[in-house]
């Protein structure tokens, strides 16, 4: 065994579920995890199997990104017996005006259900009780570290997540841009750019929008058929800055979906000519997306901007995804041909009179 070998024999062995806030924070829970010692195992990508299991441990009503979760978390107690933990972290506020939906609030305590669970490794996220360097300095303990190593730790995964925040807002796909922190490259743009005759905001979660299985490669489909796709990850920063009032007595409580509707009233109003539609993906059974999609939909009549709200579950089948996608990019594509016509005809007016 060399010296290597043996230095990674004693780091403790950390599981991470490849779904839910993978899809939003792995680059921060990597450097952090890794700065303090842990050898890190994600979970595959989604596949059947995975879903199954999932579906077999969540009950009927449950959204499917939470059994999907199930699902990672099944197969890295199955397939690594030998974890030391598994990182379930508890995200119930990032910011003091809103919290994550109660499911991120009670994670740990539903893991700890499922059969065989080994010890969890607790990140707990709660802005409204205490800063994140504390959730920090708790991480470092359980791992055996002391408070200055997770501060350190805590420090440099900071920066190392704004780099990377960076890069999704210079246009980079979280596809992509996840693949190079897995892989420990240097955030670079791929020297092909996706470029398409229609520009569509996809709106959703993130564990909605980059889990090719659970959406069946929606952007793929989108981008065969000459679409250019925009998510809310390579908006700047500013247009989240100031939160979005719905109405006197309404304000949003949830904070994903308040970052949805800051995308959205900036496509109400100064980037109203920057795209040609708009796509919300949605998991069945999900309380908070069904509310905003509404509001949404309203919005979206208002400005006269073609939206299409797709709702998924384990069921959804490709035939239905495909022809839904193909009618709802057609009728955008005609708009577009139609309204160009109109206007060469009001140039060659304006020329001849
Ligand atoms: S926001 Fe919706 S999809 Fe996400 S975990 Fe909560 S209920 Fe499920």
């Amino acid at each position: 065994m060399d010296e290597k070998e043996k230095r990674d024999k004693d780091k403790p062995k950390v599981g991470i579920p490849r779904a839910l806030h993978y899809y939003r924070y792995f680059p921060f829970w990597k450097k952090i995890l890794e700065e303090l010692g842990a050898e890190l195992i994600i979970s595959p990508p989604t596949n059947k199997k995975i879903v199954e299991v999932g579906v077999r441990h969540g009950f009927g009503e449950l959204c499917i990104p939470m059994k999907v979760y199930y699902g990672h978390v099944m197969h890295l107690i199955e397939n690594y017996p030998n974890l030391d933990f598994i990182f379930v972290p508890r995200y119930v506020a990032e910011v003091k005006e809103a919290f994550f939906c109660p499911k991120f609030l009670s994670l740990p305590d539903v893991v700890k259900i499922l059969p065989d669970v080994p010890n969890l490794l607790n990140f707990e996220v709660n802005v409204k009780e205490f800063p994140v360097s504390v959730a920090a300095i708790d991480l470092g303990k359980q791992l055996g570290k002391s408070k200055t190593k997770a501060l350190d730790a805590y420090k440099k995964a900071k920066t190392y997540y704004e780099e990377y925040l960076n890069f999704l807002r210079r246009g980079a796909n979280v596809i992509h841009a996840l693949r190079l922190v897995r892989r420990d490259l240097p955030f670079k743009l791929p020297k092909k750019k996706v470029k398409g005759n229609v520009r569509l905001l996809l709106l959703g979660h993130a564990y909605n929008l980059f889990d090719t299985y659970i959406n069946l490669d929606f952007q793929k489909k989108l981008q065969e058929r000459d679409v250019e796709v925009l998510t809310i990850e390579n908006m700047p920063e500013w247009i989240f800055e100031t939160p979005v009032v719905v109405n006197k007595k309404l304000q949003n409580y949830w904070k994903h979906e308040e970052e949805i509707m800051q995308a959205i009233r900036y496509f109400l109003t100064k980037g109203r000519n920057e795209i040609d539609g708009v796509i919300f993906l949605i998991s069945f059974a999900c309380g908070p997306d069904s509310l905003i999609s509404e509001l949404i939909m309203r919005d979206m009549k208002v400005v006269k901007l073609p939206y299409l709200a797709i709702t998924m579950d384990e069921h959804s089948g490709e035939a239905g995804m495909l022809t839904r996608i193909e009618s709802f990019v057609e009728m955008i594509k005609r708009k577009k041909k139609l309204m160009k016509e109109k206007e060469e005809e009001k140039q060659k007016t304006v020329v001849s009179q």
